[in-house]
């Protein structure tokens, strides 16, 4: 039967399963809640159909409807849908940061961040056409048709009605599907245990939190759920001293900055050109970006006059 490319990654999780030898497949099997036709494993084959399905798969359960959805995630419940009826979004803009990196900073003390895998990372660009320089803050997009939930074979990722994509790192079986899908290098993955504090010991697990890190397992930024919870802003927006970030609710079309402005959401996206990074590429990022048209703040050090960086003109 025929499967779509899309369909592959989820199903390379099985047919890894079934090169590693029948018992561990057949755990990663009973886990993934499949049964194997009439006792046996389903076998994967490469097709050599160029322009057509990519793998076929044989000795599938047989049932109603498309065939491939037995590899679908299950929706992932433990947090509920989020909160009801919102539409989290965020917005920054890119005319306001300064690169001081604070986002970074508050971030990675909310959620005890271990060092190297900054949930939201300030990258120094350049603008294509004019050539000047200017700052990125990136953290998760957490798209609508998130690529990195489609492929996790144990539904460790999923995606709540109020627009975050969810992490459940006790969950996460370390196959970093996810890495590979996601297009913006928003996740990453703990080779090693992470130090942890007594404080963080304390913690109890809590996905909308994530303080807890593990050896072999994914991780990424969360939109401060357990922040927003509570009526408050997430941490790198409310830690911004620029105010180039702004969160907020797009079904209320209000969001907010650190700096205690509220403006509505498409008036501030369509007055300024907001775009979202690639979404030419269908994931439906929840993060728009205002261009750098008119900076605020001095360009990062590279485009400084010599004498601006301690050093002189001959
Ligand atoms: S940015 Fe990457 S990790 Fe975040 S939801 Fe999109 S695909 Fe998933
Ligand atoms: S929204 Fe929260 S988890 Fe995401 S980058 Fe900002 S502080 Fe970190």
């Amino acid at each position: 039967m025929a499967l779509t490319r899309r369909s592959f990654l989820k199903i390379l999780a099985a047919g890894t399963a079934v090169m590693a030898g029948p018992p561990a497949g057949n755990r990663l099997l009973r886990r993934l809640r499949l049964r194997p036709a009439g006792g046996g494993l389903p076998a994967l084959a490469a097709s050599r159909e160029p322009a057509g399905p990519i793998v076929r798969l044989f000795g599938l359960p047989a049932g109603d409807g498309d065939p491939t959805l037995a590899y679908a995630a299950e929706p992932n419940t433990r947090t509920g849908p989020g909160e009801a009826g919102r539409r989290w979004v965020m917005v920054i803009d890119l005319a306001r940061c300064d690169g001081c990196r604070e986002c970074t900073r508050a971030c990675t003390a909310m959620h005890f961040v271990p060092s190297g895998q900054e949930w939201i990372r300030v990258y120094e660009m350049r603008d294509h056409a004019t050539g000047n320089a200017y700052w990125l803050p990136r953290p998760c997009m957490q798209c609508d048709n998130p690529p990195c939930v489609k492929v996790c074979p144990v539904s460790a990722s999923w995606k709540r009605e109020d627009g975050i994509v969810m992490q459940d790192t006790s969950r996460c079986i370390g196959c970093r599907f996810c890495i590979a899908a996601c297009p913006y290098q928003a996740r990453g993955f703990n080779w090693v245990q992470p130090p942890e504090s007594e404080e963080q010991r304390r913690q109890p697990y809590d996905m909308e939190w994530n303080t807890r890190h593990f050896k072999g397992t994914t991780e990424k930024c969360i939109f401060c759920p357990g922040l927003v919870k509570e009526g408050r802003l997430p941490a790198c927006v409310s830690a911004c001293p620029m105010g180039a970030l702004y969160f907020g609710d797009q079904a209320e079309d209000a969001v907010t900055n650190s700096q205690g402005e509220t403006v509505r959401f498409s008036q501030l996206v369509q007055e300024n050109a907001g775009y979202r990074f690639l979404e030419e590429l269908g994931t439906e990022p929840r993060v728009y970006y205002l261009p750098p048209r008119k900076p605020l703040y001095p360009p990062p050090p590279s485009e400084q006059e010599p004498a601006a960086l301690g050093g002189g003109h001959r």
